[in-house]
């Protein structure tokens, strides 16, 4: 096997998906200190600590060296290389959360057993349903009362439209809470709470008759664990690695994250089945893995906040090939050579020069802006990889300068913040205005900041009555004419020159829909 084939085959990269609060912060720091990344663990509860103490987002991001190091982190464990990408939540959440989920293999979806299936995690699974990404599953926070274990399956099943394959089940819950039966090995794992918090070193029973298991948990939870073990092998799915790896059944795990219980059950099954990188779609060709040369896209660009250093890091994740420290490798969209000098990797322990990274792997490449979202590097071939979208919009706003003067300024700079997948923007094809397009609303703020301090612009953002966007496409030009004639007043040009529907209602866009058969509405639009 060649030296990439086996790397690549070691990879295991993926993002959390979760509502804020269910518990993504602690399960990564558990997760760390089964890598042996110890310091990082803390790190990442000071990044979170801070990030609550201070609304002032400005602070934080000019703390530029934590939020680049905890956008990836890259841990060892077992055989494996695990790349954990993170999805900004809470304030921070924006399009590039969503952009994240382009550039893993697989995803683990953390849920709170009082709270089910929330907004957000409904939400970026639509987005990981856009590609079928393998999805498995954290029940969290079971040392907590909440609903019962075959309710939750239910609704992920039914909301989220995947099937629910237990691989653990709880013992108890709340107070209760003995342990987690391993549905597959059917081995018990107890609850010992306090015993788990840096190493899953809880008691194991072979089986549920272990002689002794009575003893530890009680007769009656041992027979109602039976009476329940019975109904969820009738009500439940067994997990299929095919069908997992298809995104059409997710297998669930039950613990608490912050009892560090249950989660190394999780990982060793992750490690052993979640997908390493697979082959990807591009303009020309698939590009396999395992090819010798160099590929990879930008899915994230993060800007330095202080004025004073306008660099950027461009995250690239890596598709075939190998990566080497000062190599130069062919930026598919300029058509020139670029130095990949100073490029940074994530090993959990600290930001470091990369030396080498593999499919799979993550490097971020200082530039002064030269490299967009969606942006192929190569060795040399002209193809580009597809699969990087935008996505429609949730949050729009009304542009309005104070200094009418500088209108150049603000499109030019909006056209490039635009390219940078800060923000979204739109011209409607009648009238003036300027519209800004997000998913996030903390993405205005980085917008209205980075416009003063980068173009000298100083922009209001309004309210104004859009409530999503669609990308329209019709091959028919007839057609595409009268759908644009008739619906002038809703349509508008965006950053790339696409035509976009901006619906001020959502019953709106249904009507629009309903009255243009022919004309597909897109909610996303590939980088051209
Ligand atoms: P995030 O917003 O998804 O990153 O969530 P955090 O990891 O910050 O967790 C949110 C809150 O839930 C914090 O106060 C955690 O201490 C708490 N939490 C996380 N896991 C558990 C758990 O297993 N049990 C309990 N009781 N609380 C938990």
């Amino acid at each position: 096997m060649s030296e990439v084939s086996a790397q690549a085959q070691r990879r295991r990269t993926f993002a959390i998906i979760s509502h804020p609060d269910a518990g993504k912060t602690t399960l990564t720091e558990k997760l760390l200190l089964f890598g042996g990344a110890i310091q990082m663990a803390g790190s990442v509860k000071g990044r979170k600590a801070a990030r609550h103490a201070t609304s002032d987002w400005m602070k934080l991001e000019q703390e530029r060296g934590i939020s680049v190091t905890s956008s990836v982190m890259q841990f060892p464990y077992r055989d494996h290389v695990v790349n954990l990408l993170d999805t900004p939540g809470h304030a921070d959440f924006g399009e590039d959360t969503y952009r994240v989920l382009t550039a893993v293999d697989s995803a683990l979806m953390v849920i709170d057993v009082a709270k089910g299936v929330e907004e957000r995690t409904i939400k970026l699974m639509e987005v990981c349903r856009l590609r079928d990404t393998p999805i498995m599953t954290f029940i969290n926070k079971l040392d907590r009362e909440g609903k019962e274990p075959i309710e939750l399956l239910d609704e992920v099943e039914s909301v989220l439209g995947i099937q629910c394959a237990p691989l653990t089940w709880p013992i108890g819950m709340g107070k209760r809470l003995k342990g987690v039966v391993h549905l597959l090995s059917g081995e018990v794992h107890l609850y010992e709470p306090g015993r788990n918090f840096t190493r899953q070193d809880s008691t194991i029973f072979p089986s549920i008759d272990s002689p002794g298991l009575e003893e530890r948990i009680g007769a009656q939870a041992l027979a109602d664990l039976r009476d329940e073990l019975e109904l969820v092998q009738g009500a439940s799915h067994p997990f299929d690695l095919e069908r997992y790896l298809a995104g059409e059944l997710t297998p669930v795990f039950f613990g608490s994250a912050v009892n560090n219980f249950g989660v190394q059950l999780l990982l060793d099954f992750f490690v052993k089945h979640a997908p390493s990188p697979g082959p990807r779609e591009t303009t020309g060709r698939e590009v396999a893995p395992t090819e010798d040369k160099l590929t990879g896209f930008v899915f994230k660009i993060q800007a330095n906040m202080d004025p004073q250093h306008r660099d950027r890091v461009a995250f690239m994740r890596v598709c075939s090939g190998r990566f080497q420290a000062g190599m130069k490798a062919f930026h598919v969209r300029s058509g020139k050579d670029m130095k990949l000098a100073n490029a940074l990797t994530f090993m959990a322990s600290d930001r470091e020069i990369a030396e080498s990274a593999w499919p799979g792997d993550v490097i971020g490449i200082h530039n002064h802006g030269t490299i967009s979202i969606g942006d192929t590097f190569t060795e040399g071939e002209k193809l580009a990889f597809t699969g990087i979208p935008n996505f429609a919009p949730e949050l729009f706003r009304r542009a309005r300068l104070r200094d009418p003067l500088k209108l150049k300024q603000l499109q030019k700079g909006l056209a490039q913040l635009s390219e940078e997948g800060a923000t979204q923007f739109f011209k409607p094809l009648l009238g003036n205005d300027l519209i800004l397009g997000a998913v996030g609303v903390l993405q205005f703020d980085v917008v209205a900041y980075r416009l003063k301090a980068e173009y000298g612009v100083d922009a209001i953002f309004e309210q104004v009555s859009v409530a999503t966007a669609r990308w329209i496409h019709c091959d028919d030009e007839k057609k595409l004419e009268e759908f644009r004639d008739r619906n002038a007043a809703n349509l508008a040009i965006d950053g790339a020159g696409e035509l976009v529907y901006l619906a001020p209602t959502r019953v709106n866009l249904q009507l629009a829909q309903e009255r243009a058969p022919g004309v597909e509405f897109r909610a996303t639009r590939e980088h051209a």
